[in-house]
C-alpha cells in the first residue's frame, strides 16, 4: 500500500559540526522532531535503563553502539506520533547498515528526502566539542564562548544545570573522529550517489549555517516556500 510522503532528513558531519545545534532550530523551522541517537542514549544512560547500561561502555570509549540496538532504538521511536510528518536525523545514520537499515524503515513514506552534510575542520570541531555544555534537564547544547548561556553554567531555557559530557574529553573525541572517518564518512559517497547530498559550510555563525540549510532544502524542493 502506498502511504504519504514524509520529510525525512539526515544531518551528517563530524563530532562538534554542529549536528545537534541545527536539528534544533529546523525542528522549530519544520515542525517535525528531531531524532538524536546520541540524546536517546544519554536519556537511557540517566535512567539506568537496560539500554543505557549496554551503550556506557561504547560511549566511554568513543566507539558505536551496535548496530541492532541502535537501529532498534530508531525504529521504536519513529513509530511514535510525534513523526507521523517526518523526522530530522542527527547521529545517525553512522554507518552503511544503518543507513541500509533506514532505508528500509523510510521506504513506505518515500525514504530520505535529503541530506544535510555540515563541513567543518578537525581542529574547528575540536574546539567547539572542548567548549560544549549540555543541559541535564532538557538536553539543551550550548558553548562557553561561542554560544553561552546568559547565566554561566545554568540552562536558558529551564534553568537545568549545564555539563559536560564524558565523552568531551580531548583523548575520547579523537576515537571519534577516527571513526567518523573510517565508519560515517563513507555515506557521504553514499548518499550523493544517490543524489540526496548538499553540502553546507559549518564554519559560519550559527544563524548563517541555519538559514544555508533552509535554502538548500528549498533549492532541492525538499520543502516548500
Ligand atoms: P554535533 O551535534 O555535530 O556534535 P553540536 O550541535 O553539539 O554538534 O555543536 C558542538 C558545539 O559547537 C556546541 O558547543 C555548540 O554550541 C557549538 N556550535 C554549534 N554550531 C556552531 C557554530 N556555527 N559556530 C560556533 N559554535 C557552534
Ligand atoms: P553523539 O551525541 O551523536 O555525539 O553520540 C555520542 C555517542 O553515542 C557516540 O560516540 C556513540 O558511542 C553513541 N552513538 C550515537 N549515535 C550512534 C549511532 N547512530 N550508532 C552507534 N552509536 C551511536
Ligand atoms: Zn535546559
Amino acid at each position: 500500500m502506498v502511504q504519504a510522503e514524509r520529510l525525512y532528513l539526515v544531518l551528517l558531519g563530524v563530532p562538534g559540526a554542529g549536528k545537534g545545534t541545527q536539528a534544533s532550530l529546523l525542528e522549530d523551522a519544520l515542525a517535525i522532531p528531531q531524532i538524536s541517537t546520541g540524546d536517546l542514549f544519554r536519556y537511557n544512560l540517566k535512567n539506568q535503563t537496560e539500554l543505557g547500561v549496554l551503550a556506557k561502555s561504547y560511549m566511554d570509549r568513543g566507539d558505536l553502539v551496535p548496530d541492532e540496538v541502535t537501529i532498534r532504538m530508531v525504529e521504536e521511536r519513529l513509530q511514535r506520533e510525534d513523526c507521523a510528518k517526518g523526522a530530522i536525523f542527527d547521529g545517525f545514520p553512522r554507518n552503511l547498515a544503518q543507513a541500509v537499515a533506514l532505508d528500509q524503515l523510510t521506504a513506505v513514506h518515500g525514504g530520505i528526502r535529503r541530506v544535510l552534510l555540515i563541513s567543518l575542520e578537525d581542529d574547528e570541531a575540536m574546539r567547539r566539542i572542548t567548549g560544549r555544555r549540555v543541559c541535564r534537564t532538557c538536553g539543551a547544547v550550548y558553548h562557553v564562548d561561542f554560544n553561552p548561556p546568559k547565566v554561566e553554567g545554568v540552562c536558558d531555557l529551564d534553568g537545568g544545570e549545564l555539563y559536560q559530557r564524558d565523552d568531551d574529553k580531548p583523548e575520547t573525541v579523537r576515537n571519534r573522529l577516527f571513526v567518523y572517518y573510517k565508519q560515517t564518512a563513507p555515506l557521504v559517497g553514499y548518499y550523493f550517489a544517490k543524489g540526496l547530498l548538499t553540502e553546507v559550510d559549518g564554519s559560519q555563525p550559527i544563524e548563517t549555517v541555519q538559514a544555508a540549510l533552509l535554502a538548500a532544502l528549498r533549492d532541492a524542493a525538499a520543502v516548500g516556500g
